[in-house]
């Protein structure tokens, strides 16, 4: 039996329309516009568009977006002000700094100068401790958004098998922490497979759920994925391109052959990337209604 197409699209949609009315309602109650700050520091195409979905994003829903960009030569010094700047403006309730950013910046400096309140994507090791120790304020976007694929879904993850692919601080080693949480939508057993896994298939077989971020194409077979496994592709790998000329894109997963023995699956595109930016709205509007609860 063919998997069932859990549609990235279609949930982000609904997520961002329960957004859009909390946020009227943050507004309408407290008078606080949740606000977004983006930084862009060069002109990476890829960062450029990021960017550019994120304050788009953020205006449809009713924020006050603002973005900056910043010279590729900008010095850490500057980098830091600019970000200390935000810090320090009540009308501004999330940071987000792209990456990549240049070499001779030390991104680490950066990313830990945000203030944790007002840090949206949840990279900050304060925040990152929040999530371990099961009490978090921000959930990073990525794996909140695979989490709730997962659950909207109707997937149970009570008692589950997970087994995630891939150990990255962005990706692997938070959703790994996040799945076994003695929480909703969590509670289930991790496993967290990598390079050096010296059997992975023998791992991944016994998956309820498979969450597969390890940045390589097929890297996950048919015959490594359990008959009725949710399957949840994070990979995005650039093939080529498509006729328009457009980024020919395609996941860490053979799809055809394992939707073919899946229960469920996400595609590449459409999967779990609208999921991302979707999770940074409700992080932002989350630090601005903490910070109308302060007022
Ligand atoms: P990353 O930092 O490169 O980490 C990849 C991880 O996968 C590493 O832990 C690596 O193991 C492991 N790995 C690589 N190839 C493997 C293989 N063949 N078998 C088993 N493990 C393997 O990547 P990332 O930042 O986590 O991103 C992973 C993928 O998700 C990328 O394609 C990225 O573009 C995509 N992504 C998508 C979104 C989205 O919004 N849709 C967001 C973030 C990332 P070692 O640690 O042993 O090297």
């Amino acid at each position: 039996m063919a998997a069932q197409v859990i549609s990235g699209k279609k949930v982000a949609k609904e997520i961002r329309e329960e957004l859009k009315i909390e946020t009227e309602k943050l507004i309408r109650d407290t008078g606080v516009q949740p606000g977004l700050v983006t930084i862009l520091v060069g002109e990476n195409p890829a960062s450029v568009s990021y960017v550019t979905a994120k304050g788009k994003a953020a205006k449809k829903l009713g924020f006050n977006s603002i973005q900056e960009n910043v010279p590729a030569d900008i010095s850490e010094e500057n980098l830091l002000a600019l970000v200390e700047k935000y810090n320090n403006d009540s009308s501004i309730h999330g940071i987000l700094v792209q990456l990549p950013i240049p070499k001779h910046i030390n991104d680490k400096k950066i990313l830990y100068a945000i203030d944790p309140d007002k840090d949206v994507d949840a990279f900050h090791p304060m925040n990152v401790g929040r999530m371990v120790i099961g009490e978090p304020v921000f959930l990073p976007c990525t794996p909140a958004g695979i989490q709730e694929l997962i659950v909207r879904s109707g997937v149970n993850t009570e008692g589950a098998e997970v087994v995630v692919v891939g150990r990255s601080n962005i990706v692997g080693k938070p959703i790994a922490n996040m799945m076994l949480q003695k929480a909703k939508g969590a509670n289930s057993t991790v496993t967290v497979v990598h390079t050096r896994t010296r059997d992975m298939a023998e791992h991944t077989r016994r998956a309820d759920i498979l969450i597969v971020a390890a940045g390589a194409p097929k890297a996950v077979t048919a015959d490594m994925v359990k008959e009725g496994a949710a399957v949840i592709d994070v990979g995005v790998n650039r093939i080529g391109t498509t006729e328009s000329g457009k980024a020919k894109l395609c996941g860490d997963v053979d799809y055809e052959p394992v939707a073919e023995k899946a229960g469920y699956i996400t595609p590449v595109p459409g999967g779990v990337g609208p999921m991302t930016i979707t999770m940074l709205m409700k992080n932002t509007l989350k630090a601005a209604q903490v910070a109308a609860s302060k007022k």
